[in-house]
């Protein structure tokens, strides 16, 4: 939980979650430290009527340095929902892009292994994170994550029976583009996020982002889209259920 280094507590997260109803977190976890703390956090989330799921993977930004020993996550399989956030990141390219291919590639073999969803992390090179993956077939259960691609990557995605996630940025101002893939794929295969700690939504920008302020992303959503907000948030409850099998 990224969230921990930014010094917000779990009981802030906790009640600003009810606050705004939001009763489903997906947490991320790059390295087994993470993920163990993370775990440790469930029953109190659990007790306050949220659930709490978690996935597990290298991030691309970590490719470089991180260590090809992935038994970490083989042995908390039953207690992950997903691998990820994994995939390629051609924008800050903080590895080398060869290293970063290469742990993508594991990420997805292990995906198949463990018979688990996989969450991309495709920033820049979100037609190349698909090319990879089909290579390995049709089968997998893919999420690209933190949607900033372009429209026709959008819908390969989504004509291949994937999920696509949209965080904050869809409330910016400057995201048209992403605005007109919104309304163009319809609502039957996405998911909303906050990628919290990073990238807090209007009108909370530049300020450290928390879970509750999905609420936000699906405000604007519901506006942009002219659909009510119940009924948008339970289309994608449902889109969360069936994609990671839950419920
Ligand atoms: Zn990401």
């Amino acid at each position: 939980m990224l969230i921990k280094e930014r010094d917000i507590s779990p009981d802030l997260i906790i009640t600003e979650l009810k606050e705004k109803s939001v009763l489903t977190v997906l947490n991320m976890s790059g390295n087994d430290k993470e993920l163990q703390h993370a775990l440790t956090l469930n029953e109190s989330f659990e007790s306050n009527g949220i659930k709490l799921f978690h996935a597990a993977g290298i991030h691309p930004h970590e490719a470089e340095k991180a260590s090809d020993d992935y038994t970490w996550i083989r042995n908390s399989s039953s207690k992950i929902l997903a691998i990820g956030e994994v995939g390629l990141d051609f924008h800050y390219d903080f590895s080398p892009e060869k290293d970063q291919e290469k742990v993508f590639r594991s990420m997805i073999e292990l995906s198949i292994e463990l018979e688990k969803p996989i969450i991309i992390h495709g920033r820049s090179a979100e037609k190349r994170a698909v090319d990879i993956i089909k290579e390995y077939g049709n089968d997998l259960n893919v999420l690209f994550h933190c949607y900033t691609g372009d429209m026709e990557t959008a819908l390969e995605i989504i004509e291949t029976g994937w999920l696509i996630s949209f965080s904050g940025i869809l409330t910016f101002k400057k995201s048209t583009d992403f605005h007109e893939i919104l309304k163009t794929i319809g609502i039957s295969k996405i998911l909303f996020e906050t990628d919290s700690p990073f990238l807090a939504p209007v009108p909370f920008r530049g300020k450290v982002n928390t879970p509750a302020k999905v609420f936000h992303v699906y405000d604007f959503a519901s506006k942009l889209l002219e659909i009510d907000i119940n009924d948008l948030a339970k289309t994608v409850s449902d889109n969360f259920d069936k994609f990671f099998g839950v419920k």
